[in-house]
């Protein structure tokens, strides 16, 4: 490798397009958001480990081999966060905000995963998250899928995606299929893969929603949860399905969505797209009821989502550009500091100026071209002895002489 100074492996400098589309969907996010009753809540983006390994599970891909973990320089075990959720509920408890329910929170932000980066998977990448505490009733997860389709509606992709749902059941039933899952594959373990071969007894649900080939086959015959649902959680999901079916949301029930995360009890749920290959997950969430208790809090129920930034950008069009800029132009030396104090003034009163500090006429209107001004405000000692700038309008080469006391006006007109 070469000396030259290096971006980390899977990271990316946001800019120009990209960084427009992650602002675009922040922004319909919060906007669509503040309508179903959320706040913004920004976490730091470390926490002490404990924080993710006792929620996220020590069977999943995240604690497993993802986390960026850390002893710090005072010998404290610190994580880069790999995920919005637990950090949130910490808040939530450290703040002593779980008496203030029901309390819907939405924040988003960078996310850090050791992952193998290919398009879509980065490791650094962005979540826009929505956190719905306080929530029991099947109508929350209704109201928590319809607001993320509302946003993945807004950007323009939602057309681009299915919904997929499942359920997980309860505690018991997810026991009792666990056990089931452990007697099933249990004779074949010889023919699992590794990584499945070390869920078989820990979490065997994740079995189900592994990639390898020999694995898929087995899955094939594995009992099936829906036999193994409690009446209770069976109900929950019914009450979810038609929630959704009222809203006319379409969806798929896909009985081998798990999820990555342990967290999760009843309603599962993914946006997928076929549009990104193995990265197709756009959007996903999930029932976590007991999740705030697990993190030494009250029995709070909670669902929520995370959608991932890069994935719907890449489904996205370009949003409207920046207004565009307006250049002003000194003829001559003798208005530069004219304009140089117009153009601040210009920028006061709210308009986009540029303003080049040397260079003859041609390279100023090379400039303005580049950087698709719509108007150059021209300046020369004729005009300003008569209080006059000349206007060129950049797309129609129209030119128009404006009194200085109308320039503003005119060119927010
Ligand atoms: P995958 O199965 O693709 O690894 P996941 O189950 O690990 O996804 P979650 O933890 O549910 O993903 O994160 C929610 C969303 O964040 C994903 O649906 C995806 O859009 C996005 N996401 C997750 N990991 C990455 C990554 N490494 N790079 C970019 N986006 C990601
Ligand atoms: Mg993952």
């Amino acid at each position: 490798m070469s000396d030259k100074i290096q971006p980390v492996r899977g990271t990316d400098d946001l800019m120009g397009l990209d960084y427009r589309k992650h602002d675009a969907l922040k922004k319909i996010a919060e906007e669509i958001g503040s309508r179903y009753g959320y706040e913004p809540i920004a976490t730091p983006i470390f926490e002490y480990t404990s924080v993710f390994k006792r929620t996220i599970g020590e069977t999943s891909d995240i604690v497993g081999k993802e986390m960026y973990s850390f002893l710090d320089r005072g010998g404290d075990d610190i994580t880069l966060r790999p995920e919005g959720t637990a950090g949130v509920i910490r808040a939530v408890i450290s703040n002593g905000l779980t008496q203030n329910m029901p309390l819907k929170l939405m924040y988003h932000g960078p996310m850090l995963r050791y992952e193998r980066p290919q398009l879509g998977r980065r490791r650094q990448f962005h979540q826009i998250g929505a956190e719905c505490l306080g929530i029991a009733h099947p109508l929350g997860d209704v109201e928590t899928i319809v607001l993320g389709a509302s946003i993945l509606e807004k950007a323009g992709v939602l057309d681009k995606t299915v919904l997929d749902i499942n359920t997980l059941g309860d505690a018991a039933s997810r026991q009792a299929y666990r056990q089931a899952l452990i007697d099933y594959f249990t004779p074949f373990q010889e023919k699992l893969s590794a990584d499945s071969q070390a869920r078989l007894n820990r979490n065997p649900l994740r079995i189900l929603d592994s990639k390898d080939e020999g694995d898929r086959a087995l899955v094939q015959n594995a009992p099936k949860f829906e036999d193994y649902l409690s009446p209770e959680s069976a109900d929950y999901f019914a009450q979810v399905c038609k929630g959704l079916d009222d809203r006319k949301i379409k969806y798929n029930i896909n009985r081998r969505l798990v999820r990555g995360l342990d967290y999760y009890v009843h309603t599962a749920f993914e946006f997928v797209t076929n549009e990104l290959g193995a990265q197709g997950t756009v959007l996903a969430g999930g029932r976590y009821d007991g999740l705030m208790a697990q993190m030494g809090g009250p029995e709070v129920p909670g669902v929520g989502w995370s959608l991932g930034l890069e994935r719907v950008a890449l489904l996205m069009d370009a949003p409207p550009a920046a207004q565009s800029p307006i250049s002003l132009i000194p003829i001559g030396d003798e208005a530069f500091d004219f304009c140089f104090n117009l153009a601040m003034d210009l920028r006061q009163a709210g308009l986009p100026i540029d303003f080049l500090y040397s260079g003859n006429v041609a390279k100023r209107m090379k400039r303005a071209n580049k950087i698709n001004a719509r108007v150059a405000v021209m300046v020369g000692e004729e005009e300003l002895q008569r209080k006059e700038v000349t206007l060129k309008n950049m797309e129609t080469g129209d030119q128009s002489s404006v009194p200085l006391t109308e320039l503003v006006m005119v060119l927010r007109g």
